[in-house]
């Protein structure tokens, strides 16, 4: 099927987009890579009369180092576990394309969790045209940028006929397929804090192909205390913030707080067992009340396949936030994991 009749724009600036946008209302629809969009379109699960193109749009694009810097009106309390400044940052422009985030060398050494999650996010043509605004102005519940964006405690910059808002990831998705975007307000770009010190990073997930969304996923940031951690390694150090954000298991993406809780103030030396792993898993998955039942199976299978996933990546994160070093499991171990219940 081809999509229903639409009038193309191709503003210029993000002030015309916008201006644009509030003029056509309804009608109107924003196109970044287009990824997401197209096939409702085409499907005509969806139709616009409008649709406003965002791809000469400039100042949209771009991965920047912005040591010190912070998005206006907002404090500089992290929303995650154990709390943290913005310190270092990251900018990255909404246009951005996920093929670009995967090439970029500022984002690996800055930003590991995002850069990791890059090449789980379906195949490298989808990556190529797919924009991180699109992914998270999209909200859907099983991709791993907006898990990501909870879990590095994202703040995502907008602009409206209104003027400019900072919103910090954990206020950004609202419900399913939602957010908390005005219908005139475009998405212009994300601030990534960037951990000093000890840290480790790893996202895990399960799909039943390769380029799948993935059944359940989870991405997980740890940070130790650098002053507590002193020596060679960081077996001594404790955890000064823990953040796990799941995805596939929710109507949004989520924070699993109660597992974060466990771990915050603890010795990371001791956390590196597969017992202490699995507790996590289990940890994770007790408090989430709405996993969906689909055709992959029901509620219970995909906590189950949940608690795998954030067994083997806390595994790879604690790993290597403890010894430096970064493990690496495979489908097949998680698949063990999820065997094992
Ligand atoms: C076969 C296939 C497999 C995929 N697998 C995965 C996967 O495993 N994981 C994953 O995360 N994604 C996956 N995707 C989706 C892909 O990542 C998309 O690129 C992404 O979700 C949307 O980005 P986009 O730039 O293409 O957005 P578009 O499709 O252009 O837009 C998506 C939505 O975001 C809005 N939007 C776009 N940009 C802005 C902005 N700057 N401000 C405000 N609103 C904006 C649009 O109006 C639209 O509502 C897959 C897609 C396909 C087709």
């Amino acid at each position: 099927m081809k999509p229903a009749p639409f009038e193309y724009h191709a503003p210029a600036s993000a002030e015309e987009a916008v201006q644009l946008l509030a003029e056509l209302a309804d009608g109107a629809k924003l196109i970044a890579g287009g990824q997401s969009l197209v096939p409702l379109l085409a499907l005509r699960l969806a139709s616009f009369e409008h649709l406003i193109d965002l791809r000469k749009v400039s100042g949209l694009r771009g991965i920047e180092d912005r040591a010190g810097s912070l998005p206006d009106s907002v404090g500089s309390e992290g929303a995650g576990s154990g709390g943290g400044g913005f310190g270092e940052s990251v900018w990255i422009g909404s246009g951005t394309t996920e093929a670009a985030i995967g090439r970029s060398p500022l984002a690996a050494s800055k930003v590991p969790l995002l850069a990791r999650a890059t090449p789980l996010i379906g195949h490298f043509q989808i990556r190529n045209r797919g924009t991180i605004g699109g992914s998270l102005a999209h909200a859907d519940a099983a991709a791993e940028y907006p898990a990501v964006a909870l879990a590095l405690d994202a703040v995502i910059e907008t602009l409206s006929p209104r003027g400019r808002r900072a919103i910090p990831a954990g206020e950004f998705f609202t419900g399913i397929w939602s957010t908390a975007l005005e219908p005139d307000e475009l998405l212009t770009g994300v601030t990534f804090r960037s951990p000093g010190g000890r840290a480790g990073f790893a996202v895990e997930e399960f799909a039943r192909r390769p380029g799948d969304f993935a059944v359940a996923g989870a991405a997980v940031a740890i940070e130790l205390d650098a002053a507590a951690g002193g020596g060679a390694d960081g077996r001594d150090a404790r955890v000064r913030r823990c953040a796990i954000g799941l995805f596939g298991l929710g109507p949004t993406p989520l924070r699993a707080s109660a597992a974060e809780a466990v771990v915050v103030g603890g010795a990371a030396g001791e956390m590196g067992t597969d017992a202490f792993a699995r507790g996590i898993g289990q940890a994770a998955m007790a408090d989430l009340d709405s996993v969906p039942s689909d055709l992959h199976g029901p509620a219970s299978y995909r906590k189950r396949v949940g608690a795998a996933v954030v067994t083997a990546a806390w595994r790879r994160a604690i790993n290597e936030a403890v010894g430096g070093a970064v493990g690496y499991l495979h489908s097949e171990t998680i698949d063990e994991e999820a065997a094992r219940g």
